[in-house]
């Protein structure tokens, strides 16, 4: 399929390169590494080939969530943002951009959203999962503290990407003696799903039903869970106790949106259309991590509908992004 958009796709400045060097056994770093730095050479080399017209920008994990000191991580938000702003600049017909932000300083983190979108023409953020203002504390955005910011995305009214990373140590001891657990084998998928649920429960959606969330990684298991968590114990007639007024599967359905990247089957694709609908998925490679032509080979025969293609491929990411 020609025209693809895709939005999880990863880039690094020399500040944060580092954070992605434990995702791949040492003699892969060289490549990784060349990956995440390069913009214009092979990453549009490969886009050409397969058929990808625009990939959306975001920087790689954890990055600023990771940074405890929040000045720096405040400083390396803007330095991160103004340099992926000038690569685009270069090829905007190519190249979109999502803001990081440090949100270890809510405040900080609005008003640098506020100069990523009005003055950059950034299309919406990647925020890499829970940040940290020290080493033991996740900040997850349901608390009350971020209920500022959420009213700055609304009225921006530019999506929000929820993007993976993993637990901190101390929540980590379900892992002990399987490191292999860690990162995209299932580790990234159980905190950005908790995360993600924590959010649908708070009320959030409730306070700013115009509020749109993207999962990457074909939802992070989400659409497979979703009935269950609606409907366990269904014998048991009581009000869920959690703040928020409607059935979790409402705000799924109508506050979020997926995409393909780093799961290229078309098995769990059809699962996730029955239950979020081919509207509402988009498709993605998650470039560098994983490869182009491993997303591109998959996506353009997959046994669905041309109508559907279209839409995971193109159409949905032109309407999200008023591209
Ligand atoms: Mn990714």
């Amino acid at each position: 399929m020609q025209g693809k958009i895709a939005l999880e796709e990863h880039f690094a400045i020399p500040d944060t390169l580092m954070d992605s060097a434990g995702f791949v056994p040492g003699h892969y770093w060289e490549e990784l590494q060349k990956r995440l730095l390069d913009i214009h050479g092979q990453r549009l080399d490969l886009m050409d080939k397969h058929g990808i017209e625009t990939m959306i920008l975001s920087l790689n994990a954890p990055a600023v969530q990771a940074i405890a000191d929040v000045p720096r991580a405040i400083e390396i938000a803007r330095r991160a943002n103004d340099a992926l702003a000038e690569e685009c600049a270069k090829r905007p017909d190519r190249f979109r951009a999502f803001a990081a932000l440090p949100l270890q300083d809510p405040e900080a983190a609005a008003r640098e959203l506020e100069r990523c979108v009005n003055e950059l023409g950034f299309v919406g953020t990647l925020v890499n999962g829970f940040s940290q203002r020290d080493a033991t504390t996740p900040l997850y955005y349901d608390l009350p503290e971020y209920l500022d910011f959420w009213s700055v995305v609304a009225k921006l009214n530019v999506p929000f990407y929820l993007h993976p990373r993993n637990p901190l140590p101390q929540d980590s001891r379900i892992y002990e003696g399987h490191p292999w657990l860690m990162g995209p084998t299932w580790a990234f998928a159980q905190e950005t799903a908790v995360h993600a649920l924590r959010l649908m429960g708070s009320g959030l959606f409730d306070k700013h039903p115009n509020l749109r969330i993207i999962l990457g990684h074909m939802g992070e298991g989400l659409p497979y869970m979703m009935w269950r968590i609606d409907n366990r114990n269904a014998w048991v007639k009581v009000a869920p106790n959690y703040p928020a007024k409607r059935r979790i599967a409402d705000y799924f359905n109508e506050n979020f949106y997926i995409t393909t990247s780093g799961h290229f089957r078309t098995q769990t694709l059809v699962d996730a259309m029955l239950e979020i609908g081919s509207d509402r998925i988009l498709f993605s490679t998650d470039w560098p991590f994983e490869n182009v032509d491993h997303a591109a080979d998959w996506f353009d025969v997959a046994t669905i509908s041309e109508a559907d293609r279209q839409k995971i491929g193109r159409t949905n990411a032109k309407s999200l992004f008023n591209l």
